[in-house]
């Protein structure tokens, strides 16, 4: 049977990356116990079915056992909760249950493990005892070993694939989507995720479109179905007619041209009709996409996120290498600005290695400023790197996640330790640079008259100030309907901190991929804010937009809008006054 045979299905998500593509579908998961198959075995197998399900405990605390001798010093204390795992993998409640079910239910052993976690599972969050209660974690951690092995799947290594594909996944995590190849992957859809995740946000500096949000994607489709991925609209389509292939491939052509006109004018300065010019810089994730930046026409990079450095390895970057990687995108870039935000480690960026305690809410968690503040050696490297790499061109340095004023204390305190120690040790390196912080936690906002004395400059992150003051999960499809830059909560949000910081003579920029999108650039010059930054395929669409406004029109403009009382209200009037402005590319 030929794809042509086949019924066309169409479902529809949530664009995350602009563009068309159309390809073999490669599914790269069989993640989670729902999608384990089920069968009955007669009772000859009964025996043979125990021993399968033995060997694959055996190679679990075998991967188990590995991990903890690889486990570096420094974390060593963590090293008890696998531990307890490797316990756990024999314990009777499991591994003797699962054995008793196959026995009793003649059921294959997929089948069994995921009916015991189950009941376990339900057992152990019935518990009031809160640290029991965390027990259903491990469990469920024990399980998908356990079932990795059995099932035989690999853990998804997306590096590895060989062939032109786009990806079907129940989600990727941002490592595994930085590990994508661009001349093998065209695009990836998933079927967990919302716009403004990381894996969405990396999809976009790659270029690839990318649909999040499906919900049932991975059992719709097979490897090898020819599909076509709608980024711009979020639909997906399966087993497309000639008719609907013909159609999209159009689409597809128009939408290329389109970006490569913007791409020839991406070099003129963003100067708006009556001559004000605003920088226009790229977000950043790895030292590589500062190419795509300067191809972009992008005037700086505004955000580098550092923390890709530190995923899907067992220990921690030392200085020296550090150093070296920021001195090749400082030198590089220089004279531009290259703003290094410090490292935004856990929340949906956790690092491959045993994490302190189970979180519930990882996003509010141990994460960015706080986890560095108590990991002092940790964030000394990265401090001396970057002052060191400073001393090569024009580095900004931006705290991520601050909430507070002695958040800020303590990293500049923090910074000018590293500082004296460098010059005690008689290597170059620039003190003298500008420091700012990034405003993405409500009470930042709050704050931002007081925190505006303490710092050069403000960068509002709206993806988690959205997230958080809307109390939208920026990762969770049932939600992202209500994930809206243009509520009238977040605007005021947005003028409270661009009026403190001005009041004190302090710059504001956004990083925000609030930035990016063109139907807010209009309100965002008149908010006041300053420099744009965005991830690098936005950039000459944004310039293009700049430099088709007025500042002082958009200041009127945005007096209007202030009064409105819904984000619908608010998107309609930008439309009607300054039109899509080729909002995605669509
Ligand atoms: C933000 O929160 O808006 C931001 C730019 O940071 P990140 O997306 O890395 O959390
Ligand atoms: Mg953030």
């Amino acid at each position: 049977m030929t794809d042509s045979d086949l019924l066309e299905i169409i479902l529809t998500g949530i664009g995350v990356s602009p563009g068309i593509c159309i390809g073999k579908a490669y599914l790269v998961d069989v993640e989670g116990v729902d999608i384990v198959e089920k069968y009955h075995i007669s009772h000859i197998h009964v025996h043979s079915e125990i021993k399968r399900f033995k060997l694959a405990v055996k190679k679990a605390k075998n991967e188990l056992r590995t991990i903890i001798e690889n486990t570096p010093d420094a974390i060593r204390e963590h090293v008890d909760i696998l531990e307890a795992h490797v316990i756990l993998l024999n314990d009777k409640l499991l591994y003797g249950k699962i054995i008793e079910t196959i026995e009793a239910d003649f059921i294959n052993a997929e089948w069994a493990l995921k009916k015991v976690v189950f009941s376990l599972k339900a057992m152990f969050l019935n518990m009031s005892d809160p640290y029991l209660k965390e027990r259903a974690i491990d469990i469920g951690h024990v399980s998908d070993r356990i079932l990795n092995n059995l099932v035989g799947s690999e853990k998804i290594n997306i590096a590895t694939i060989d062939k032109r594909v786009v990806l079907v996944a129940t989600d990727l995590s941002p490592a595994q989507t930085s590990q994508i190849q661009l001349e093998r992957v065209k695009g990836f859809i998933t079927d967990q995720g919302g716009g403004t995740s990381h894996t969405s946000i990396i999809a976009r500096t790659l270029g690839i479109p990318a649909v999040s949000g499906l919900d049932h994607a991975t059992k719709t489709i097979c490897s090898g179905d020819l599909i076509i991925v709608d980024g711009i609209s979020g639909n997906v389509i399966v087993h497309p007619s000639e008719q609907t292939l013909v159609e999209y491939e159009e689409r597809r052509i128009r939408y290329e041209i389109r970006m490569a006109a913007l791409d020839r004018q991406s070099h003129l300065d963003a100067v708006t009709l009556d001559g004000q010019r605003f920088m226009v810089m790229g977000n950043i994730e790895l030292p590589e996409e500062i190419v795509a930046v300067l191809d972009r026409g992008g005037d700086g990079i505004g955000l580098y996120r550092t923390e890709f450095q530190y995923l899907g390895r067992p220990d921690y970057p030392c200085e020296t290498e550090l150093f070296e990687k920021y001195k090749d995108v400082v030198e590089v870039m220089a004279p531009r600005p290259v703003t290094i935000r410090t490292l935004d480690i856990n929340g949906d960026k956790a690092l491959d290695r045993p994490v302190e305690s189970v979180e519930d809410n990882p996003a509010l968690g141990l994460r960015a400023i706080r986890y560095c503040l108590k990991h002092p050696d940790i964030f000394k490297t990265q401090l001396r790197a970057i002052l060191r790499a400073a001393a090569y061109g024009n580095v900004r340095i931006l705290f991520p996640m601050i909430s507070g004023y002695e958040e800020i204390q303590e990293a500049k305190a923090m910074l000018d330790t590293a500082s004296d120690e460098l010059k005690k040790e008689g290597i170059a390196h620039n003190r003298n640079i500008e420091i700012g912080i990034m405003i993405e936690v409500p009470s930042a906002v709050i704050l931002s008259d007081i925190l505006a004395d303490t710092v050069d400059f403000f960068s509002i992150g709206t993806n988690d100030l959205i997230q958080f003051s809307l109390a939208i999960d920026r990762g969770n499809r049932q939600v992202a309907y209500l994930y809206n830059p243009l509520h009238p909560a977040i605007l005021r949000l947005l003028r409270q901190t661009v009026d403190a910081a001005r009041a004190k003579g302090k710059k504001v920029f956004m990083c925000g991929e609030m930035a990016g999108d063109t139907l807010h650039i209009p309100i965002l010059l008149g908010l006041g804010i300053q420099e744009f930054s965005m991830n690098p395929n936005a950039i000459p669409l944004a310039k293009q937009t700049i430099r088709s406004l007025n500042v002082e029109e958009t200041r009127s403009f945005l007096c209007d809008i202030m009064k409105e009382k819904t984000a619908q209200a608010v998107m309609e009037r930008v439309q009607m006054r300054f039109g899509q402005n080729g909002r995605n590319g669509g």
